[in-house]
């Protein structure tokens, strides 16, 4: 008897930082979205302010079910997701009661692992998903915690300002426990310098500094302060589609190639 083969699971990966402000939902978005162009892409919305969500059109009153329906009520992720404007791109949207999960979750049983649980269960659902994005909010809580028990890879947005370092020390520190805690797979998989500004010396410097602790973790592909990046969500696009030649745009771009590259070489090695 033949067996079907084994589909292959996409890649899951988080977008975390502890700080807010630092672009990881507009790094999730224009990532994703630019991806999107080959491949099929889900982006999680995890956090309860729903930027992810407004900024891929999807109004605050469309929200009903969405990513706390999942990780606390336990619905089915097939039920949950829905497609965007940009095609191959589909969101879970952030519900509004996704705000009292944090605390809600504390009572519950394996409650590091309900997001990981949800996705396994959700298999069917996922099939022919070649990327799972989690957008995570500004903490690290038991919702991030539990992206990162999810995960295979933590993709972490740094802005290039004076207290950049040490942000970053907590984070990967995070990381560590839980690949002990909870989950092995999970790694660094890169550092995404957000917000360079060129005619800062700071920036510079940080930046530097960053490169020469993190060394190729760190992306080459810096994005700009952009205004057009800034102004995109207000439309309810990415900025890719917002104004594809604005530099904010054109840099998300080349971070998607870096990224793919990236992978390929991951895949290689593997
Ligand atoms: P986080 O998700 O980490 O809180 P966001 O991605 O929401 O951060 O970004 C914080 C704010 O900065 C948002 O208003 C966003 O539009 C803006 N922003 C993000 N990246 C840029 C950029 N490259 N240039 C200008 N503004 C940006
Ligand atoms: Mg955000």
């Amino acid at each position: 008897s033949s067996r079907k083969p084994e589909a292959p699971q996409p890649r899951v990966l988080a977008f975390a930082n502890q700080k807010g402000g630092v672009g990881k939902t507009t790094t999730a978005i224009n990532l994703a979205t630019a991806l999107a162009t080959n491949h099929k892409v889900l982006l999680l919305d995890l956090d309860p302010q729903g930027n992810a969500s407004t900024g891929l059109g999807v109004a605050a009153q469309d929200r009903s079910a969405g990513s706390y329906a999942l990780l606390v009520e336990g619905r089915p992720l097939g039920d949950l997701l829905r497609p965007t404007q940009v095609a191959n791109l589909w969101i879970l949207p952030a519900d509004p009661d996704l705000a009292g999960a944090e605390i809600e979750l504390v009572g519950l049983e394996d409650r590091e692992r309900r997001l990981a649980t949800a996705l396994a269960d959700g298999r069917d659902a996922l099939a022919g998903f070649d990327y799972i994005f989690f957008d995570c909010p500004p903490s690290l809580g038991l919702i991030t915690l539990n992206a990162l028990v999810a995960a295979d890879g933590v993709l972490v947005p740094l802005q290039t300002e004076f207290f950049a370092l040490e942000g970053i020390s907590q984070i990967t520190r995070t990381i560590d426990r839980v690949r002990r805690a909870f989950n092995p797979r999970l790694r660094l998989e890169g550092i995404v310098l957000t917000m360079m500004d060129r005619r800062n010396n700071l920036s510079e410097l940080v930046a530097s500094d960053v490169r020469g602790f993190f060394k190729d973790k760190v992306f080459e592909t810096a994005i700009p302060r952009n205004v057009r990046v800034s102004e995109a969500p207000s439309h309810g696009l990415p900025v890719l589609l917002y104004d594809f030649r604005s530099p904010g745009a054109q840099a998300y771009v080349k971070l998607a190639a870096e990224f793919l590259k990236r992978e390929r070489a991951r895949i290689r090695a593997s």
